[in-house]
């Protein structure tokens, strides 16, 4: 058999496969992969079922449907208060995964460097790898998770060409201030580096913090490309629906690979997502998130896990496990699954180096029986 290249480092499968794949083996009660286990809005499965009614079922223009587009925008000048052409600045892509690979393929060229912070979403460094570009990953700094700007301007070289975040953060639930912005603004100010900001959790934000997107900062938009993800805002991750928001020059730099990638993304759930938006009836996840990350972390004080921060924003939160047991972090998920029937994510599988803190990751995006279940079976410990 001809052998094939191998184009990333990252060895196995994804751990959110490795993690759902064992709590469905083992009938644990999955809290470990990120994904809502209630309904989506009734409205808005009425709405796929219509766009397939009204025959919107063969291929969407490249970009994205224009009243998707203009829907997104509008929703943007409504929440952000910033302006958007939809024909010139946003693409529409079949999820946020997507959106960050092609927009890393916009970027990078074989030998550019790209940085990025960790604990990091695990696409990031093999998107970065499968585009020829060296990975300088960076540690935030626990427990806040914040960003060592100084760590930011030593790793900077003329190879570097793109560097990505990630607020609300996944997997430690941290927000991104006004005054990192500003850090971030001042450290590339006179660099080529062009920035992706992965901002699928925008609307997953608690206790009143407000999310600054990169399209707030007029300086920093110039240079960014903005990722987002429906099935966040609207708990419909299987759609695998996602946006990127970037300026005219860089969207067509986009467009020119996502021509070629996908060409298109699904033509009854742009519809369905169109509508839905323009309803106006998007909003109210960020309450209903509210609402599960404090249940949780409220059942969890019968537990003997630590929770050190409450997560501001995203559905995980972390905890610590030194009172249960002192296994590295990837050992104790497999036998929680296992031998307790709930499944987690190792804080671990987020770092190159499988840096082990001994943190493990829930996802709190869950019925609150499903909580109540996986926390009655968390007491036993
Ligand atoms: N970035 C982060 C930080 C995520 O947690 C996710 C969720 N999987 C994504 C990107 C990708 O989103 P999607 O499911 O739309 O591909
Ligand atoms: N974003 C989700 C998580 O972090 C799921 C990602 C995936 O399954 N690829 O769990």
């Amino acid at each position: 058999m001809i052998q094939l290249p191998s184009k990333h480092s990252a060895t196995g499968n994804t751990i959110f496969a490795v993690m759902s794949g064992l709590a469905q083996q083992y009938g644990a009660i999955n809290l470990s992969q990120g994904f809502p286990d209630f309904q989506i809005d009734e409205q808005l499965s009425d709405l796929l079922a219509e766009a397939t009614r009204l025959g919107f079922n063969q291929y969407a223009p490249m970009p994205g449907l224009p009243m998707l587009r203009a829907a997104i925008a509008a929703d943007f000048k409504k929440r952000y208060q910033v302006d958007i052409d939809p024909d010139t600045e946003i693409t529409i892509t079949p999820g946020a995964t997507y959106g960050i690979y092609t927009a890393f393929s916009a970027i990078l060229q074989k030998g550019d460097e790209a940085i990025l912070f960790e604990p990091a979403y695990d696409s990031y460094i093999p998107n970065i790898e499968m585009n020829g570009a060296k990975a300088i990953p960076i540690a935030l700094t626990a427990p806040g998770f914040a960003v060592d700007w100084d760590k930011v301007k030593a790793a900077i070289t003329p190879k570097t060409k793109a560097l990505i975040l990630n607020t609300p953060h996944n997997p430690t639930g941290s927000v991104w201030s006004k005054s990192d912005w500003e850090e971030l603004a001042d450290v590339v100010r006179d660099t080529d580096i062009v920035i992706i900001s992965d901002e699928v959790y925008e609307q997953l934000i608690f206790d009143g913090v407000k999310h600054y997107s990169v399209l707030e900062h007029p300086e920093l938009r110039s240079r960014s490309f903005a990722t987002y993800s429906f099935g966040k805002a609207y708990n419909n991750t299987g759609w695998k629906m996602g946006y990127c928001i970037a300026p005219p020059a860089y969207t067509q730099a986009y467009r020119r690979l996502h021509q070629f990638l996908s060409f298109s993304v699904n033509t009854p759930a742009q519809y369905a997502l169109a509508k839905h938006i323009a309803s106006g009836k998007a909003s109210a996840v960020r309450s209903m998130m509210e609402g599960k990350r404090n249940y949780f972390i409220e059942l969890m004080k019968e537990t003997p896990f630590t929770i050190q921060t409450p997560a501001r924003g995203s559905y995980f939160q972390l905890a610590t496990y030194e009172a249960i047991s002192d296994m590295p972090d990837t050992e104790f998920a497999i036998w929680l699954t296992k031998e307790h029937g709930v499944a987690t994510i190792p804080v671990s599988a987020f770092y190159h180096n499988k840096k082990d803190d001994k943190l493990i990751r829930f996802c709190f995006a869950k019925k609150e029986e499903t909580l109540e279940q996986a926390v009655a079976k968390l007491k036993l410990l």
